[in-house]
């Protein structure tokens, strides 16, 4: 201590006189518990799974297990230096060795990386390895296919990997059209990018025959595992037919996401492709783990260090907390739980394309109908929620159902939640019958009230200013 204040008056003693603080200076002055309260309120504005259903559709919002907190908050990993020596860092290369292979084992690929930071990033990945892999044996391919009812990550990432995107229409069943698929197909087929169960929570039953005209094309299938939730233990990509996947562990294994935040979207690929994963990947050679980066066909680098390793951590703690068996369960409550919502709600809201069909883990309802009676829109029905104390539903998406609404409520909301989000929704439709005007200014009981969606997505209302710096 002594030191340091001779070092510290020594270095005062450089500064000149004249810029040197006459008086202490003016910082605002708050008492603790004027902060604690500040941050107390500031929290208590906020909305999260901690608070209620969160049923954001394909977002697969569901609780966050404490005990994965706590563990990636101790002082061995977060003390951890990403340029530490390896032998130094054996426990937490076994995990992510450990978690490449059971991510192997779940979706039925044969070698994962873990780099990815987000779905999207992986599906960015996958194209590049399509186009790696094309390269060294057909330059012509450059089209990717995509159903219409797929993310708009899908064909962005596509389009950013050079590709030329290739949208095919759903069928009446709200499914992949055969025959569409047929026409689509050629020469210059790099590849097929879609989910399945498919965002409108329906599962493709005839994905095999699918993956069948695909790869006899000479293209690739790759799978966006947004959905992986509705399947996990009971049916694998690999076997469908899929090549490449991106698993989003914020969704399927219980990572926080949300708030744009950081996630992790780990990609796999069948043998044939391993050459061409991302630098580095974690070896086992008998004695100790290691970072390979001697792949001379990779893609490269997509991101700094490992991954984002406390979710990678946070997802190893879940697959182990849970086991096989667990999350076998884990598909089987969230499809049971969807498939309740729907039952309940079909009869208030409309349930576009394959009516009398059960759902997968999320159901897409849409109040058209509603909007054509009243003038409410789906828009005003989410807001309501607000007001309600309840997340909305993802709306507007899949795009190619009006006034949608995409519910998803995962295996970890109870019965009484469940029912509490669906009352919500038919007291809401009630209204909307008797005082169509009473929603259009909702929400009310919230910290900010309706934002102005002109405002905030038209570039008229911003002020836009430049300056030449030479
Ligand atoms: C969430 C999602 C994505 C993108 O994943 P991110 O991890 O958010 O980048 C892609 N496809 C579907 C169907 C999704 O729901």
């Amino acid at each position: 201590m002594e030191e340091e204040l001779k070092a510290l008056e020594e270095i005062k003693a450089k500064i000149p006189e004249k810029i040197l603080r006459k008086s202490l200076a003016k910082l605002p002055e708050l008492s603790e518990v004027e902060v604690v309260r500040h941050f107390t309120r500031l929290s208590q504005q906020n909305y999260g799974v901690d608070l209620g259903i969160y049923p954001l559709g394909s977002c697969t919002m569901k609780y966050n297990p404490k005990i994965s907190e706590e563990i990636v908050r101790s002082p061995k990993l977060t003390q951890m230096h990403p340029y530490q020596d390896m032998s130094l860092a054996q426990g937490i290369l076994r995990i992510m060795y450990e978690l490449q292979i059971y991510l192997s084992k779940i979706t039925g690929m044969d070698k994962f990386s873990l780099q990815p930071a987000a779905g999207a990033q992986g599906e960015f990945v996958g194209a590049l390895i399509m186009r790696a892999y094309h390269r060294d044996r057909d330059k012509r391919r450059n089209e990717i296919i995509v159903p219409d009812s797929s993310h708009g990550t899908n064909p962005a990432s596509a389009s950013m990997a050079g590709f030329k995107v290739i949208v095919i229409p759903s069928n009446d069943e709200g499914l992949v059209d055969l025959e569409a698929l047929k026409a689509s197909l050629s020469d210059r087929t790099a590849g097929m990018m879609i989910t399945n169960p498919n965002t409108l929570g329906l599962f493709e039953v005839q994905i095999a025959e699918i993956a069948r005209m695909v790869h006899e094309a000479g293209g690739l299938m790759y799978y966006d595992g947004a959905n992986l939730n509705a399947i996990l233990g009971k049916v694998r990509p690999g076997d469908m037919g899929f090549d490449i996947v991106h698993v989003n562990l914020h969704k399927t294994f219980a990572v926080p996401h949300g708030g744009g935040g950081p996630g992790a979207g780990p990609v796999g690929v069948k043998d044939y492709l391993k050459d061409y994963l991302p630098i580095p990947t974690v070896e086992f050679n008998g004695k100790e783990y290691y970072l390979d980066y001697n792949k001379e066909k990779s893609i490269g680098r997509v991101r700094s260090f490992y991954g984002n390793v406390a979710h990678l951590v946070r997802a190893y703690i879940y697959l182990l907390a849970l086991g096989p068996d667990g999350l076998e369960r884990v598909s089987e409550i969230s499809v049971l739980n969807a498939n309740y919502i729907m039952m309940k709600l079909s009869k208030y809201y409309d349930l576009p394309k394959a009516k009398g069909k059960f759902r997968m883990h999320e159901v897409v309802l849409s109040s058209s109908k509603i909007k054509r009676d009243t003038g409410v829109r789906t828009m005003d029905i989410s807001k309501a929620l607000l007001d309600k104390g309840i997340h909305p539903p993802t709306i507007y998406f899949p795009l190619i159902v009006e006034e949608a609404l995409m519910i998803e409520p995962t295996e970890t909301e109870s019965k009484e939640e469940l029912d509490r989000l669906i009352q919500a929704m038919i007291d809401i439709r009630e209204q909307a019958y008797k005082d169509p005007e009473s929603l259009l200014n909702s929400p009310q009981n919230t910290t900010i009230s309706r934002v102005d969606e002109l405002k905030a997505n038209h570039p008229k209302s911003l002020k836009l200013t430049w300056r030449y710096i030479r």
